[in-house]
């Protein structure tokens, strides 16, 4: 009985099936996020000043073994912070588990089916103050994980398929 409650307890900290979908506003979710970013508030006025600043750059274009490499790394958080920062809910870890399990027309879905526009956000979504801010990895050596370039990497592989697909049936 103690272990049954123990599992859902667990469970209940990431959900995996939803009967609704989840919309929050822009200024309760600003509110929350301020608890999951693990880096400075962009406008705290005593932080240092990031214009002109491109440290965190990362590469957004991944070649499939860079974004294999960079979805093993995740660390596939329970409470997920990235998720909890993504303004359009994406379930983060979930589409990155996919990558590193090469399902990668799986991860698309997953990406699309919560947010249409997922390739072009994986490329010019301001990651580094959303998802990628929110990373557990923040810290470490290697830093957080490339989600944009993630997203991108597994929607462009999508679309490559399909494009190869609707060639192939001319
Ligand atoms: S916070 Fe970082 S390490 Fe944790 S699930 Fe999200 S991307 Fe992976």
């Amino acid at each position: 009985m103690f272990f049954v409650l123990f599992l859902q307890n667990i469970l209940a900290l990431n959900p995996r099936k939803q009967t609704h979908a989840t919309l929050h506003s822009t200024a309760a979710k600003k509110q929350v996020k301020k608890q999951w970013k693990r880096n400075s508030d962009k406008n705290c006025s005593n932080c240092e000043k990031l214009e002109n600043n491109f440290d965190d750059i990362k590469h957004t274009t991944l070649s499939e073994r860079g974004a294999l490499r960079e979805a093993m790394r995740c660390l596939k958080c329970a409470d997920a912070p990235c998720q909890k920062s993504c303004p359009t809910n994406l379930d983060i870890k979930s589409f990155i588990t996919s990558i590193a399990n090469k399902n990668y027309y799986g991860a698309a879905k997953m990406i699309l089916s919560d947010n249409p526009l997922g390739l072009t956000c994986g490329m010019v979504c301001p990651t580094s103050d959303l998802c990628v801010g929110g990373c557990n990895l923040y810290a470490t050596e290697e830093g957080p994980i490339n989600i944009g370039g993630l997203q991108q990497f597994a929607t462009e592989v999508d679309q490559n398929r399909n494009a190869n697909q609707s060639g192939s049936n001319r």
